[in-house]
Order: structure tokens, then C-alpha cells, then sequence
């Protein structure tokens, strides 16, 4: 693993800039490498490791850039939870852990440099001292993970029998012996404006 301050250095740049986000998830997934004893998460160790992220903010930048968990390799689950909180998953091993920031620490930052006044810079100064205690919860847990999860998985690719879109990973729904996507089952989080046409018009 590399040190905070490098790992900082490579957030900074993917994300764009330094906050306390940045500080923030390099530390969660600092942690969660190391309780899991996985050295190299982008190297040696990269078919290792797959993070639940539960917040897509700054911090989630963060900890891709740590762990190397990406959407595109399916190593990177989403739950769009609003908390600042990872759960690393060693799939050589089974174990995992998840890590959640402390509601305290914001308040353990202002105690810690009220001399700073600007809350970003603050936390930013903050969280990279304050001890992993003050910082994190810790909790060794289980992740039922399915095949279709695993970041190398591959099923066979199936058409919704509404849409006729295809589906791949086993993501699709059986419902009353039909074939559907998860759009056509319900879940659809879009509304079509106009019928579908071949055309593209
Ligand atoms: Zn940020
Ligand atoms: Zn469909």
C-alpha cells in the first residue's frame, strides 16, 4: 500500500481537487485494505477485492482510486444510501469489512482547529489526524455475494420478451413465465416520451 499523502496526491488528480471528502475516502479505503491484509489492491491483489460504495460523493472518487474498483469491472457495487460508508469484500477469503465515518468527527474537527474557520480546510486538516478511532467505525461483516456479482462472471445474454432489448449478467426478471428487464418489470427510473420508433426520430 502506498503512503496517505501519495494516495492523496493520485485523488487529487483524478478528482479534480482536495477536500475533505478526498481525506475522508482514501482513509476508508486505507483501512479497510489493510484490516483485510490486501497490499496491492491495483497490482497483485487486484482480482481480490470488490467495495460496496454507499454514497456517490467526493469520497467515492476517493476510494476508487485507492482500491482500484471500478463500475466498468463490476468490483465497485453501488447502494445509494447517503452515508459515508464502504464495505471491502475479499472474495479470495470471504471476509469483509465495512468501514463508516463517525457522525462525531465533524464535530471532533471544529474541536480540533477552530482556528480555521472554513469547514472544508478545516476537516481537510482534520480528518488526515485524527486517530482511526475518532475517524471510523469498524465492523467485520458478511456480504452474500452471488456468482453474477463476481467481477468476472459471464451468463449467457437473454432478450426482455416487452422491449426486446438484451440483458446480460442474469439481470433480468421472471415474471409469470416471462422474460423481463428490470425497466419492463417496474423498476424503469425513465418514461419514454414517445413511442419507440426504429427510425430514430
Ligand atoms: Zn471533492
Ligand atoms: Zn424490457
Amino acid at each position: 500500500m502506498k503512503s496517505l499523502d501519495e494516495y492523496l496526491r493520485e485523488a487529487e488528480q483524478a478528482h479534480g481537487h482536495l477536500c475533505a471528502g478526498q481525506v475522508l475516502g482514501v482513509r476508508m479505503a486505507m483501512v479497510g485494505l489493510e484490516r483485510l491484509g490486501i497490499e496491492d489492491p491495483r497490482g497483485t491483489d487486484r482480482k481480490r477485492l470488490v467495495t460496496f460504495i454507499e454514497i456517490d460523493r467526493c469520497a467515492t472518487d476517493a476510494v476508487m482510486v485507492v482500491t482500484g474498483c471500478r463500475l466498468g469491472k463490476r468490483a465497485l457495487k453501488f447502494r445509494d444510501w447517503g452515508k459515508m460508508a464502504a464495505t471491502f469484500v475479499d472474495v479470495s477469503s470471504g471476509r469483509a469489512v465495512r468501514v463508516a465515518a463517525k457522525e462525531s468527527s465533524k464535530s471532533l474537527a471544529r474541536e480540533m482547529h477552530p482556528e480555521i474557520p472554513e469547514k472544508n480546510r478545516q476537516q481537510m486538516l482534520a480528518y488526515r489526524e485524527m486517530k482511526e478511532d475518532d475517524l471510523f467505525d469498524v465492523q467485520w461483516v458478511t456480504v452474500n455475494l452471488p456468482e453474477e456479482e463476481f467481477p468476472g462472471f459471464k451468463g449467457k445474454r437473454i432478450v426482455c420478451s416487452a422491449c426486446g432489448e438484451g440483458i446480460n449478467f442474469r439481470r433480468e426478471v421472471l415474471r409469470a413465465g416471462k422474460v423481463l428487464c428490470r425497466a419492463c418489470a417496474g423498476e424503469s427510473y425513465y418514461i419514454p416520451l414517445k413511442e419507440r420508433s426504429t427510425s430514430g426520430e
